[in-house]
């Protein structure tokens, strides 16, 4: 198997890269973000509490998110491989998946990370919630917050992994094309 947690702040891109490397590398992509979403589309339990943390560009708990990623995880018994696109978050997110990959026999193989200047990720993300009707992409505040809970929180997830000398930080700024050579150049190292 190839598991590999795709790392960074919001607008980093890693969505765009998800569905290349998905496309590349025949994984299964697991965005938290994306199954919050879909979670509140359709008004679950699930989706009702989520609602109230997204909206403010807060982490939603970190027992609610890891019981979800595993259950998604368990629906697919036969991947041959996971890309993690926003999960982890939370130091406690992490040795959660570690303790599920040694359940299923396997393990996390590597973390690549994007980022890019704040400004830049303010203005990406602004013009993303022009189309995607994305609440969360629609006020500066909140994509503020957002930011900050990931240098406040989120950001020593990163730690965890350089300290098992899995972490590959990436340029984020640049052509999704580049971009996507140079994961893929870290990737081919594991595969
Ligand atoms: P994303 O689509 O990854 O930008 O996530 C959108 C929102 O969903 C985040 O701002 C959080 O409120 C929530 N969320 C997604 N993944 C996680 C996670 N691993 N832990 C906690 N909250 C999360």
């Amino acid at each position: 198997m190839l598991n590999i947690v795709l790392f960074g702040p919001p607008g980093a891109g890693k969505g765009t890269q998800s569905s290349k490397l998905v496309d590349k590398y025949n994984l299964i992509h697991l965005s938290t973000g994306d199954i919050f979403r879909y979670n509140i589309k359709n008004e679950t339990d699930l989706g009702v509490l989520a609602r109230f943390y997204i909206d403010k560009g807060n982490l939603v708990p970190d027992k609610v998110t890891i019981d979800m990623l595993q259950a998604e995880v368990k629906k697919n018994p036969n991947a041959k491989g996971f890309i993690f696109d926003g999960f982890p978050r939370t130091i406690p997110q992490a040795e959660a998946l570690d303790v599920l990959m040694t359940e299923l026999g396997t393990k996390v193989d590597l973390m690549l990370s994007l980022d890019a200047p704040e400004d830049e990720l303010v203005e990406r993300l602004l013009l993303r919630g022009k189309d995607s009707g994305r609440a969360d992409d629609s006020n500066e505040e909140v994509i503020r917050n957002r930011i900050g809970v990931y240098n406040d929180q989120t950001a020593v997830a990163a730690s965890y992994y350089d300290n098992q000398n899995k972490y590959f930080p990436i340029n984020g700024v640049g052509s999704i094309d580049d971009i996507f050579e140079q994961l893929c150049s870290v990737i081919d190292k594991f595969n």
